[in-house]
């Protein structure tokens, strides 16, 4: 499983990841997702970043893997919230006639990036 920087006690965000914080704090204020969205900063195996859901916390956990490039952070997050946004039944079962990128992901990101780039 990945290593989360996150759940250090003395960790200390570098300036852009500050700014993805408060990005994430700015989409759920304007665009809540059903559950919480918790970010943390870690190495996936195979993605640069992940959206998962926790059904007994009742959260959604976004991974981010720090060593990419801090100018991919923002789409990263853009993409990852979009899953938390249209998270269905279908997303927990892996079920493919609703794949993880379909029309639902899609008009969430729709959403989701008008609220970053400021539009909404
Ligand atoms: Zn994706």
């Amino acid at each position: 499983m990945a290593m989360s920087l996150a759940e250090g006690c003395h960790v200390i965000l570098s300036k852009h990841q500050r700014e993805i914080r408060r990005e994430l704090r700015k989409l759920y204020r304007k665009l809540p997702a059903i559950f919480p969205v918790k970010l943390r900063w870690g190495k996936h195996q195979t993605a640069h970043a992940t959206c998962n859901l926790d059904r007994k916390k009742k959260q959604f956990n976004l991974l981010i893997d720090p060593t990419t490039h801090p100018a991919q952070w923002l789409d990263l997050l853009i993409h990852e919230y979009a899953h938390a946004l249209s998270w269905t039944h279908a997303s927990d079962a892996k079920d493919t006639r609703w794949p993880d990128h379909g029309p639902l992901w899609g008009v969430a990101y729709a959403r989701v990036y008008q609220v970053v780039s400021g539009d909404k």
